[in-house]
């Protein structure tokens, strides 16, 4: 890990980021994944690490959304809800009113895959006009401010984690000052406080192995360990309550229950995490 530093330049970024990816995937987890996450958090009991929980695609109550909100009571945690704006239902607004602990992150416009055939994607990628990008994003921002008052933050979620870093002036024009995407050194030209764990295989529509949700939070805490990220750099954990079947639910408790219960880990106040979305506009 010594020989890894933390370049300016965006090739360079990318390159670290792909060899941490590289490197994640390789952590040694042993037999019992959560007993590994547990042995690195105790690391971390002098001054927890920042954790927070982000479920994305809300648009509407639902039998999943209940479940997620009864999860989110036992364990006490703030949750982040990244809700598709052009959706959104107002009898989501009138679900979320009781729930003290939860906020609402902007989550693109439409949640409409606008990449070039084969390319990954985007609902912004850089073929798309700044101008147009940034009036969607002005809308989005306005439409979840109106349905949910100041427990909607200026905090863009682009959907499929992905936001051309062209584009980066275009959100901040329309009032959105932080992102939210995937993993840590995102090439995005603006505040980033992202997500680490994903729960879900979508590829076979279940839950992925422990393991694998395990190793990209033991990758995001060495990083801020070693001292490649700052230690006060929030953890993500990303869930879509929408596309659970039981095995996610579960690992997502089981994972989520761990993190809450542990001493070396914390969850602040949402708006803890993203203090840039509080600033006046
Ligand atoms: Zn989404």
């Amino acid at each position: 890990m010594t020989s890894l530093s933390v370049p300016r330049p965006a090739p360079h970024r990318r390159l670290l980021r792909a060899s941490i990816r590289r490197w994640s995937r390789l952590l040694a987890t042993g037999s019992d994944p959560f007993d590994a996450l547990a042995r690195e958090l105790a690391r971390w009991r002098a001054a927890p690490a920042r954790f927070w929980w982000r479920d994305d695609d809300a648009v509407a109550p639902s039998a999943a959304l209940d479940r997620l909100l009864a999860l989110r009571e036992r364990l006490r945690i703030p949750l982040a809800l990244a809700v598709i704006p052009a959706e959104a239902d107002p009898a989501l607004a009138a679900r979320i009113a009781p729930e003290e602990a939860v906020r609402v992150l902007v989550h693109g416009w439409t949640h409409r895959n606008h990449a070039q055939p084969g390319a990954p994607p985007s609902e912004y990628p850089a073929s798309r006009d700044a101008a147009s990008v940034q009036a969607e994003l002005a809308g989005a921002a306005a439409r979840l401010g109106t349905l949910f008052g100041s427990r909607a933050l200026k905090v863009l979620v682009p959907p499929f984690n992905a936001l051309a870093p062209a584009l980066a002036p275009a959100a901040a024009a329309a009032g959105l000052r932080v992102v939210s995407v995937d993993r840590d050194f995102a090439d995005i030209p603006m505040p980033a406080h992202n997500i680490h764990a994903d729960v879900i295989d979508w590829d076979r529509h279940t839950a992925v192995p422990e393991a694998e949700a395990v190793r990209p939070l033991l990758a995001a805490l060495r990083l801020r360990r070693y001292g490649l990220v700052p230690r006060s750099e929030p953890v993500g954990v990303m869930t879509h309550h929408l596309a659970h079947d039981e095995a996610v639910w579960s690992l997502a408790e089981r994972l989520l229950d761990l993190l809450a219960r542990h001493e070396g880990a914390a969850f602040p106040a949402v708006e803890a995490i993203f203090p840039e979305s509080a600033r006046a506009p």
